[in-house]
């Protein structure tokens, strides 16, 4: 992916990005969904991770 390789983003040897506890995976850049697995676990696939995402992100902007 090219952002991935411009922007030097980090990434797990699975593939999923490693983001803060915050959920922002570069300055200004949160992640929500599949992109917060290894943060928010395997909820951030469903409605309850986006909620949990989005509580994480707006607390923290
Ligand atoms: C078939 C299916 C069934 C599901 N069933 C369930 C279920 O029963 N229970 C459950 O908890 N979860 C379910 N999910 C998961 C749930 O839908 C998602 O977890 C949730 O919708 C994620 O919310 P979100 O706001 O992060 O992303 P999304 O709901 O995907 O919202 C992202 C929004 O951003 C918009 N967007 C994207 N790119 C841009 C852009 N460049 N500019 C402007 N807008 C943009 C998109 O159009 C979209 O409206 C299901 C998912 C699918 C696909």
């Amino acid at each position: 992916m090219p952002l991935i390789q411009d922007e030097k983003l980090k990434c797990a040897e699975c593939g999923y990005p490693i983001v803060t506890e915050t959920l922002e995976w570069a300055p200004n850049l949160y992640v929500a969904g599949a992109l917060a697995e290894l943060e928010i676990g395997l909820i951030s696939r469903n409605i309850s991770g986006a909620r949990q995402a989005a509580k994480m992100i707006a607390n923290s902007v």
